[in-house]
């Protein structure tokens, strides 16, 4: 039914690099309209669970299903067209073009399968490019950077830069949003505008897997919590368990 349309299954998942696992034996379900959270110590595999679920690796064995459709070995140029989105630890823009330029590429990627219907009917082209204007200039007022449309993307200071790759990965609408570290370099109040646009996309039906090493927040934000070391699973569930869990307090934060 439609309340599960952003439910992501991960079943026994491995992934090698050579010698390395970097990920063994991992399985998690993540349910629509929920905030997970995903951490670990760097290197422990989450990155690389994010490549799998995005179809960068294919993984040895074990299966990633989004609402039943498999994900295991999809083309990524297929991904917006599945509802999936992703943003990466290093933001990855157009630098050279502008703020809205870059906002609005992220709706013409969704909109790709339709290009041709798109060039032959002008008509709904211009009705097409003014949704993806309105939904752009949303997002950019959401995410404080309205007044910064028309600067070159480059030479936004670093957290505008990443919540312009927040706005950009949203113009697809997706039903499950992958974030990799989102909160790094954001100040407090870029962080608090983050934090309540991710729970509004939660209250909206999203699905959001968060990888993040600001713990604070992910206790406060997430509903559940995976913890990964060295490519395995150590536990997970509700923060408030998870982080007081001797296992976790040891191996990840070190206390
Ligand atoms: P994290 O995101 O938790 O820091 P990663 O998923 O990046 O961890 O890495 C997990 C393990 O896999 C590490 O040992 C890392 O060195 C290795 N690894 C990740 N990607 C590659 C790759 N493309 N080639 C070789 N080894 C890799």
């Amino acid at each position: 039914g439609s309340t599960d349309i952003g439910r992501l299954t991960v079943d026994d998942v491995a992934v090698s690099f050579g010698g390395v696992k970097a990920l063994q034996g991992v399985s998690m379900t993540l349910d629509s309209g929920k905030i997970y959270g995903l951490v670990g110590p760097n290197g422990s595999g989450k990155t690389t669970l994010l490549n799998v679920i995005t179809g960068i690796y294919k993984p040895s064995t074990g299966s990633v299903h989004l609402h039943g459709e498999l994900l295991t070995g999809v083309a990524p140029s297929k991904l917006a067209a599945l509802g999936i989105a992703r943003t990466f630890q290093t933001p990855r823009l157009l630098k050279d073009l502008s703020v809205w330029e870059n906002v609005m590429l992220g709706g013409y990627t969704a909109e790709k399968s339709s290009s041709l219907e798109v060039l032959l009917r002008i008509g709904r082209a211009r009705k097409e490019s003014r949704r993806l204007g309105a939904r752009a200039y949303e997002l950019l007022d959401v995410l404080g950077l309205a007044e910064h449309a028309g600067t070159r993307a480059g030479d936004l200071p670093h957290g505008l830069q990443r919540m312009l790759e927040i706005a950009r990965a949203l113009m697809v609408q997706p039903r499950l949003l992958l974030l990799d570290e989102p909160a790094a370099g954001l100040s407090a109040d870029e962080l608090q505008v983050l934090d309540q646009l991710v729970r509004n996309l939660g209250g909206g039906g999203v699905t959001v897997l968060l990888v993040e090493h600001h713990i604070g927040w992910v206790r406060e934000l997430c509903e559940h919590v995976t913890v990964l070391d060295q490519g395995k699973v150590v536990t997970a569930g509700d923060p408030e368990t998870v982080f007081v869990d001797p296992r976790v307090r040891e191996t990840y934060l070190g206390v």
